[in-house]
């Protein structure tokens, strides 16, 4: 695949940032890295004028986005009525604290990608994208894990969504206060988000001797 044969998505009228426009990033390489870290995005659609914002999982493979679900379910359904569709991953890496309460912030990057799906029809690419997805969830589970079904494969909807209108936000760095505040008696900086993740706990079911895989 083709991955960077441009070094950026070009703006468009869509994706061009407006507000804090030096915040706006489109370089393949940012935006890639900010998709590969998050985990959940959430997908806005429109159906007979109702907005719809649907959190969901997803994995970046190449220049596509993937999502899977219920083919029932209402986000699943975005592909096959050939709607328009906008999926968006927030990343929060700090409470900014500023003196003033005017200028608290956080600091995030986010990206916001515009398109149209393809829904995923072929059992070997249903069973890569679902690998990736597992995979990208907790790092090497797919391998240890029992191996999904035709049938499941069958009963499982996977969209993907191509990198063409992209765009991403980026906050970094101390609160931006009014000069005379910071002779202000009030702290202020930053806060750091830190996710991690607790110690496996076991289910009441998992076999005698079994202890925690290593993935993850
Ligand atoms: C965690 C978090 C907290 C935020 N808090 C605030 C807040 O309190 N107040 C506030 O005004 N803004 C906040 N923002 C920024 C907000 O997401 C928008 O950027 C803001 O509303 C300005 O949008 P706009 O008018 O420039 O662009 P819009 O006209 O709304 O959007 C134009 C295009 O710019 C791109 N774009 C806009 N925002 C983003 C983004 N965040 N990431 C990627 N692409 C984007 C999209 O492609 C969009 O279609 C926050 C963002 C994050 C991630």
């Amino acid at each position: 695949m083709m991955e960077n044969s441009t070094p950026s998505y070009p703006p468009t009228d869509r994706t061009q940032v407006r507000r804090r426009a030096m915040r706006g990033v489109y370089d393949k390489a940012q935006v890639h890295a900010i998709l590969d870290e998050g985990f959940l995005c959430h997908i806005g659609f429109v159906i007979d004028g109702q907005p719809y914002v649907i959190p969901t999982a997803y994995a970046r493979s190449g220049e596509e986005v993937y999502i899977h679900g219920a083919p029932a379910s209402r986000v699943m359904g975005v592909a096959h009525r050939e709607l328009d569709m906008c999926l968006t991953v927030t990343l929060m890496d700090a409470l900014v604290v500023a003196r003033s309460a005017f200028h608290t912030s956080i600091n995030y990057r986010s990206v916001v990608v515009l398109g149209r799906a393809r829904q995923l029809t072929d059992l070997e690419e249903k069973r890569k994208a679902l690998r990736l997805f597992t995979n990208h969830l907790i790092p090497g589970r797919w391998e240890e894990a029992k191996q999904p079904t035709d049938q499941e494969l069958k009963a499982t909807g996977v969209l993907a969504l191509p990198l063409d209108e992209v765009s991403a936000k980026v906050r970094t760095g101390p609160p931006i206060d009014d000069e005379e505040d910071y002779a202000l008696p009030i702290w202020g900086g930053v806060v750091p988000v830190i996710q991690t993740f607790g110690k496996p706990v076991p289910d009441e079911r998992v076999l005698a001797g079994l202890t925690a895989p290593n993935s993850r």
